[in-house]
């Protein structure tokens, strides 16, 4: 914990905490080092973690990267970093994340964007860690901390793993519990491990995973010993390629990786084969409708009487305004307009109701998919990490970001971004395996095969 800490004290610059705990940390490892002593240590005993500052941690501010909740200290510990310290945890500190954890760069934070550690070969430029998660991926690509904790709603554990040449997954929905979370997209949002070998997101996933009374949407299923499954052994595993995930302009680098993927697998033994997923082609306009008014109630409850920032006002409205003026930044006053769009009531059923209903045909081309292959195959990214001064000012070209990873959460499957390769510019990419609802085992078991 101490050689951590000492590494986090010099690597200011990539920016990838927004709170760091150093006392906290030594407390919790000298409790770690006793349990250690006495035999009584959980599985992550003194393992020195970055948690994303999206979890609410108990008497440590939690900002969701949001000027509207500088300041809040959480008076409860979410259920899932409960679970980590449980385990035997250290948590070195909070990580940045996009405001809200809505974007794909880390550049809509209000503690100011997180950089990546990786150049590009020959270029000083800086580049982005991706987002949501970017700080928790940075940290662990900078070895900061030997894990940490992500969300993911669209893809927001595992671009940024992408970007980043770490491990990322995203478990099902309903496999971790969301209490204690800020809420961004509730039927979205799920909590997952970013690390650096497929190993430790299996040891990682099982003691953060459960099911949990406090959230409703937790599912009551068992949680396997995912390490025990961890064989390398997929001979007779079926994997399909996605045609659609193949569209002309697909970068040939992005190709070439997803080929050698595909051949590894077969190297191992594994049966690949061509799928298709008929309706992928709209699951990016779904998730930008369904994710947004999900937002836009969540974020109703920011009014400046229960949390954080207050701008006061001549009356009670008034400071309403002003507060929710002054505290969100402008993606996130995005999301709510186009939320509140959407929910409006001349206009529910052309947008809300239909998203859901194609939502329902996203899922069910996966299901149709599943009753042929265990696990799919595809890029987790379109392109590797980009500089972090390209301006991208089209908010649609940062959405499409995410087309390769919104259908899984759109259909609540888990999905493992693999650091696979290098960019002809010397950057990490990476694949995505699909699995099967709560079948985490078979995903981070073919996994293995890539790493
Ligand atoms: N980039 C996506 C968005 O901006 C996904 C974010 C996430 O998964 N939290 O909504």
């Amino acid at each position: 914990v101490q050689a951590h800490l000492d590494r986090l004290e010099k690597a200011d610059a990539l920016n990838a905490f927004i709170t760091k705990t150093p006392d906290l940390a030594l407390a919790q490892a000298e409790r770690a080092e006793k349990r250690l002593r006495d035999r009584t240590h959980g599985p992550l005993e003194g393992i020195p973690l970055g948690i994303k500052d999206l979890f609410c941690t108990e008497g440590v501010e939690t900002t969701a990267a949001s000027r509207i909740l500088k300041g809040f200290i959480p008076p409860y510990e979410s259920t899932v970093t409960d679970k980590l310290f449980q385990a035997g945890a250290v948590m070195l500190g909070k990580t940045n994340l996009d405001e809200f954890a809505m974007g794909s760069s880390n550049k809509t934070s209000a503690a100011g964007p997180c950089l990546n550690p990786w150049r590009r070969a020959g270029d000083d430029e800086a580049l982005v860690p991706g987002g949501s998660s970017g700080g928790s991926a940075s940290a662990v690509s900078a070895r900061l901390v030997l894990g940490a904790t992500g969300t993911d709603t669209g893809g927001s554990i595992r671009q940024p793993a992408a970007f980043c040449g770490i491990v990322g997954l995203k478990p099902t929905y309903g496999r971790c519990s969301r209490w204690g979370i800020v809420a961004f997209a509730s039927s979205l949002d799920q909590a997952g491990p970013m690390t650096r070998t497929v190993h430790d997101a299996a040891v990682m996933l099982r003691a953060m995973a459960g099911h949990d009374p406090r959230d409703s949407t937790s599912a009551p299923v068992e949680v396997p010993n995912y390490e025990a499954a961890l064989t390398g052994d997929i001979r007779g595993l079926r994997v399909g390629l996605p045609r659609e995930y193949r569209p002309d302009g697909l970068d040939p680098e992005m190709a070439a990786l997803w080929d050698k993927g595909a051949q590894m697998l077969r190297d191992a033994g594994a049966e690949v084969v061509e799928v298709s997923l008929p309706h992928t082609r709209y699951a990016l306009a779904t998730y930008y409708i369904v994710a947004p008014a999900e937002a836009s109630s969540n974020l109703a409850r920011y009014d400046g009487v229960r949390y954080g920032l207050r701008v006061e006002g001549a009356s009670l409205d008034e400071m309403y305004c002003k507060t929710r003026a002054a505290g969100f930044g402008s993606e996130v006053r995005r999301r709510i307009l186009i939320g509140t769009y959407a929910l409006s009531a001349g206009y529910y059923d052309a947008y809300y109701l239909k998203a859901q209903r194609v939502r329902a045909r996203i899922a069910d081309d996966f299901r149709q998919a599943f009753r042929d292959v265990d696990v799919l195959l595809t890029p987790t990214t379109p392109t590797a990490a980009f500089g972090l001064n390209e301006t991208i000012d089209d908010p649609i070209t940062m959405y499409l970001n995410d087309v390769f990873t919104v259908p899984t959460s759109l259909a609540g499957l888990p999905g493992l971004s693999i650091p696979v390769g290098l960019s002809s510019k010397g950057l990490p990419i990476g694949l995505q395996l699909i699995g099967r609802h709560f079948d985490e085992e078979t995903v981070l078991n073919a996994g293995l095969v890539l790493e």
